[in-house]
């Protein structure tokens, strides 16, 4: 799936003491962000949709609208084994090398990305290596490996609360849908399995609960972006881009910076001031049926956007059927 056609649903009302910019009322509209400039942007509330962004100005197209580093960066769930520094992939037996501290996979002795923020940090390194996480790392069964790695984003996530806890709060602010995922056995336990025994019970790092890396996995699920460049495939938080709404015909488009995975979003058409500043969570080159089913079953969420509304997806026929006897017939 395309980086730049996947990201997040931030959804209903949140009304928590954190230290978050925004707060949640009834209709909260917020003028003065805390951002390195004047934001394009106001952020709004209501109790059906929660928070999102509206044009504060009519904005023009080609604008940058946010830019901003990540919170939090590390491999995608599904993904490859790649180095847990600069997350070159390592699928080849040859590639790999333990990390000396912790044992966990990385691309050599040298890697650019030991130490570094968005990488392997020492205070992860040291971690790792504290609750003995390498001994369980299965180096022959790629299999086994690799999901190894769906844990990695989640302890990144944890460790903030006491490196960086304004970022951790940011974090948690964020929409999870716990009680929707709740429901639905192979979201709820999988994380259970791959993520939450693994840091609970298998690295025994007790001093979090359940509760707290199930929320994380949600917040994950529905607010990261996929990134990186070329062939590193990444996911990564960012502090405000999250609250872009969804809409199957966004009106922005974002890129990221291959070294500090800076997230630029830019206005992809002209947009009127207080209108919705969006982006699509889904591939804008499915069809509806197609689209709506990968909202639903990753974002937990019914799309009801103009084009699927409509049968003829805005005039485009993406979906439409060819019928012999009646010519183009829409589906939806
Ligand atoms: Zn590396
Ligand atoms: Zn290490
Ligand atoms: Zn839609």
């Amino acid at each position: 799936m395309s980086r730049h056609h996947r990201k997040r649903k931030s959804d209903k009302i949140r009304c928590t003491k954190s230290k978050s910019p925004f707060t949640s009322s009834e209709i909260d509209d917020i003028n003065s962000y805390d951002g390195d400039r004047d934001p394009l942007f106001v952020i709004r509330a209501t109790p059906a949709i929660g928070r999102y962004m509206v044009a504060k100005n009519d904005i023009k197209a080609g604008s940058i609208v946010i830019r901003e580093n990540p919170l939090v960066v590390g491999p995608c769930v599904g993904g490859r084994v790649q180095c847990i520094g600069c997350y070159k992939g390592l699928e080849k037996e040859s590639q790999k090398f333990k990390c000396m501290g912790c044992g966990w996979p990385i691309c050599s002795i040298k890697c650019t990305g030991q130490g570094m923020a968005y990488g392997h940090t020492e205070m992860e390194c040291s971690v790792l290596k504290e609750c003995h996480s390498g001994d369980f790392l299965s180096w022959n069964d790629i299999g086994d490996l690799r999901i190894n790695y769906h844990s990695i984003v989640p302890l990144r996530c944890l460790i903030l609360k006491s490196t960086d806890p304004s970022a951790y709060q940011t974090l948690m602010d964020m929409e999870s849908h716990n009680e929707i995922r709740k429901n639905i056995p192979e979201v709820w336990l999988r994380n259970q399995k791959t993520v939450v025994d693994k840091i609970i019970k298998q690295w025994k790092l007790t001093e979090h609960t359940e509760e707290e890396v199930h929320t994380i996995c949600g917040i994950l699920e529905v607010n990261a972006f996929e990134i990186g460049q070329q062939g590193i495939n990444v996911r990564g938080v960012y502090p405000t881009a999250f609250l872009m709404s969804h809409d199957c015909v966004p009106n922005t488009n974002h890129s990221d910076d291959g070294t500090n995975f800076t997230l630029t979003v830019r206005a992809s058409m002209d947009i009127p001031e207080n209108h919705p500043i969006t982006l699509s969570y889904a591939y804008t080159l499915q069809n509806t049926l197609k689209r709506r089913e990968h909202l639903l079953e990753n974002k937990f969420f019914d799309c009801y956007c103009k084009r699927c509304s409509d049968p003829t997806e805005l005039g485009t026929y993406l979906s439409a059927l060819i019928c012999p006897k009646s010519g183009v017939v829409p589906i939806n």
